[in-house]
């Protein structure tokens, strides 16, 4: 590890205390695993990438290696926001499963589930909403996104209501760690909002609060760009899947947006092309982006997409390996997601239980 690395790592460390600010950066460590829980989730609408794993996935296996307890959703109900159905969902649900298994998450000690599977976390959408204005709503900046990139001819109203659903995501199994990359962050200050408002307007006759309020987690690379500069995304065409080929790899990132410089450096709001790809060959290298840059030096183009395409293939050898395992036992997978989803209703419906009652219903 790179002297960078390690002072960003050791300066992130979660405190054990119910966390106050709204996101922590580059964790990867808590002081009291047990004080803590994590939900975090991605929605089954294509393979997972390189954004997902630099930016979240590698967080979550390292919070359950310290022993964190893990929820992760599949966000199938998700899919429909931004587009009018949801294509090939089986397939891609259990290749989610897959790409998780492959990357380190344990279903022993992780509760790994789909969202249509446990109906009592929609029932908190209901009392969410009610807490929410629709000025809030309106002025997402990662909703207006996804309206931009969307296909859709008209916008439903699931994609403006989506992080309130997301919120109940998090706030049913009482998550207070939440690892994901930077478009998810307005999405948490609305998860934060809605807890802090329904524990203000419904306090347990103790007066202790029903939720606590989730923290955001943000890796070294909060978001990774993809081949033509914007966000990698899985429905942007613009990635490099976790189970691409080798070969399919090189050919993905020889088409990546580069500039005319040919020295080679890291500045990513300057050159943020160069300097996304500087940055994903450092991360599988464990080096400092600075030091990747420097090596590269006048090589241009060419040498920073080669050295790139060999960190990730060398990096990923043994995901791929795993993946290409487990993949032949598609029942396997469909298992992991009914144990995960018995798990997670069990906490969905107690959590629902508690809501009920603070609100005063009579049954
Ligand atoms: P889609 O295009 O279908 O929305 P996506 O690639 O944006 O797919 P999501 O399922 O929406 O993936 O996101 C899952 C998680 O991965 C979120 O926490 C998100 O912040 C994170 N993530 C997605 N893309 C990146 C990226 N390029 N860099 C870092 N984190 C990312
Ligand atoms: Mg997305």
């Amino acid at each position: 590890m790179t002297t960078a690395t390690a002072t960003a790592a050791a300066t992130a460390v979660v405190p054990a205390a119910a966390a106050v600010a709204a996101t922590a950066t580059a964790t990867a460590t808590v002081d009291d695993p047990t004080s803590h829980r994590v939900l975090t989730g991605d929605r089954p609408t294509g393979p997972l990438h390189l954004g997902h794993y630099f930016g979240t996935l590698r967080n979550r296996v390292r919070l359950q290696d310290q022993g964190v307890e893990m929820f992760v959703v599949v966000a199938d109900y998700q899919v429909i926001t931004d587009r009018d159905l949801a294509d090939r969902l089986a397939e891609h649900t259990e290749n989610l499963v897959l790409d998780y298994l492959a990357a380190g998450l344990d279903p022993e000690r992780a509760t790994i589930f789909a969202h249509s599977a446990v109906p009592a976390l929609h029932q908190l959408l209901l009392p969410f909403l009610s807490l929410v204005s629709v000025a809030e709503l309106n002025r997402n900046p990662t909703v207006k996104d996804e309206i931009a990139h969307s296909s859709q001819s008209a916008v439903s109203g699931l994609m403006f209501t989506y992080p309130v659903h997301q919120a109940a995501d998090i706030l049913f199994c009482k998550a207070d760690l939440v690892p994901v990359g930077q478009d998810q962050l307005p999405h948490l200050e609305v998860a934060r909002t809605v807890a802090r408002r329904f524990n203000e307007r419904y306090p347990r006759t103790d007066g202790t609060a029903v939720f606590p309020r989730p923290q955001a987690l943000l890796s070294d690379a909060p978001m990774l760009l993809g081949t033509d500069g914007g966000k990698m995304s899985k429905s942007r065409g613009n990635a490099v899947a976790l189970g691409a080929t080798a070969d399919e790899t090189a050919r993905i990132i020889r088409g990546a947006r580069t500039d005319a410089d040919r020295r080679i450096g890291y500045d990513p709001a300057g050159r943020p092309e160069v300097s996304s790809l500087v940055l994903l060959a450092a991360l599988c290298q464990d080096r400092a982006p600075e030091a990747v840059a420097e090596e590269i030096g006048d090589g241009g183009a060419a040498v920073l997409k080669r050295v790139v395409t060999e960190s990730v293939n060398e990096h990923l050898r043994p995901l791929r390996a795993r993946r290409a395992a487990l993949a032949a036992d598609r029942g396997h997978l469909r298992q992991v997601l009914r144990d995960g989803a018995e798990r997670a209703n069990a906490v969905a419906d107690a959590t629902l239980a508690e809501v009920r009652e603070v609100m005063g219903a009579v049954i």
